[in-house]
């Protein structure tokens, strides 16, 4: 359905304005509290698409009486939205494709490059201290990668332009 800011409503394929009917706040077991907004159709008589467009089949009340009812979590859409925009812009291209290159590559040079399968040592304290060395090897290594490209001070790649 379509939205329309101004105004505050939905509207259906059939046309009709489906308008705040009302909010309804729920609390989570964490205490979080959640605002649901309900929109309800002005008028679903004789449509066509009804028996599609209105859910609950086990309702006691005849479909032929029964509006459109649409449920929304405002926050979450706007939050959604913001984070759509953000994924999508320049910076988050790069910062996305920095994050496939950095995180995941690590992964893939310590494991593919640096040969290593499997833990030397056991117990966790070990393993953290192994984890470490691992980690400082392979930062060693990407800093003499960055010196001698000439890269130091940057800490990102930059997206490469398309024609
Ligand atoms: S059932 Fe109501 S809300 Fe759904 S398409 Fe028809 S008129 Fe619109």
């Amino acid at each position: 359905m379509d939205y329309t800011e101004l105004g505050d409503y939905y509207t259906c394929k059939n046309n009709k304005k489906l308008t705040v009917n009302k909010i309804v706040k729920r609390k989570s077991k964490t205490g979080y509290i959640s605002e649901k907004t309900i929109y309800t159709s002005e008028d679903c008589s004789n449509c066509e698409h009804k028996s599609k467009c209105v859910k609950g089949h086990n309702c006691k009340t005849p479909l032929e009486e029964r509006v459109k009812n649409l449920e929304t979590l405002k926050l979450f859409n706007m939050l959604r939205k913001e984070n759509l925009e953000r994924i999508v812009s320049e910076e988050g291209c790069e910062l996305r494709m920095n994050r496939s290159i950095q995180a995941e590559g690590s992964f893939a040079e310590i494991k593919q490059d640096m040969g290593f399968r499997r833990y030397l040592s056991k117990g966790k304290k070990n393993v953290l201290a192994e984890s470490i060395l691992l980690a400082m090897a392979h930062n060693i290594n990407k800093l003499h990668n960055k010196i001698q490209s000439d890269r130091t001070g940057t800490h990102l790649f930059s997206l490469k332009k398309s024609a």
